[in-house]
């Protein structure tokens, strides 16, 4: 089964056709800025019914400094959970349905899992590219929804998450429009080394 999600060699009549690289300043700078925005849209959408509730006021920082701490705390163990728990979504994805050697990193840019070695077809890499950005969203919306009504500053720091994962995934969703739309008429394999991507479409 697995067999057909991917190829060890490039099958005769393929050819590059695009490439990109999230290393480069062009795509690292560019996923960035679009990432911050994303999260600044997020935390404005986020702020709008905390404010016009009237619940948007400094008392949300008048707390103990021991539950400040506890707060900072899940923050910060959130935000370092989240990204390692991204990666091994891909890498999960990339491993049951090709079964081949996933390769981890982390640049000046982004942290990356990628399958370098073997090339995949549309239907595997739109799989391993998207799990993280479905399941993440899946997981995280509803938490913060539930957390608008029980804390204001929690639902905040989890607003934030959910901003940093939607921006966060800007590369991904890249990739995807790139499988799904540019080369949708075309027979296409990916080669993914992480921070790298390689398409490759089926000369007519
Ligand atoms: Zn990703």
């Amino acid at each position: 089964m697995r067999e057909k999600n991917f190829e060890k060699e490039l099958p005769e009549g393929y050819k590059q056709a695009m490439y990109i690289n999230a290393k480069q300043a062009k795509f690292g700078i560019i996923f960035n800025v679009i990432a911050l925005l994303v999260l600044v849209a997020v935390m404005v959408v986020a702020i709008i019914p905390l404010y016009q509730s009237g619940r948007f006021t400094l008392d949300i920082l008048r707390i103990e400094l021991l539950n400040y701490l506890i707060a900072m705390l899940v923050f910060v163990v959130a935000i370092l959970s989240y990204i390692v728990l991204h990666e091994l979504v891909h890498g999960l994805a990339y491993k049951i349905l090709t079964g081949e050697k996933l390769t981890f990193g982390i640049s000046w840019s982004c942290a990356f899992c990628g399958v370098p070695h073997i090339y995949t077809y549309r239907k595997t890499a739109v799989i391993s590219v998207s799990a993280p950005l479905v399941i993440f969203t899946l997981i995280l919306t509803p938490i913060t929804v539930l957390l608008y009504f029980v804390s204001p500053l929690y639902y905040l720091m989890f607003a934030f998450i959910l901003g940093l994962h939607l921006g966060g995934c800007s590369g991904d969703i890249y990739v995807l429009l790139l499988l799904c739309i540019k080369f949708r008429k075309k027979n296409v394999l990916m080669r993914d080394t992480g921070p790298e991507q390689f398409f490759y479409v089926k000369e007519d």
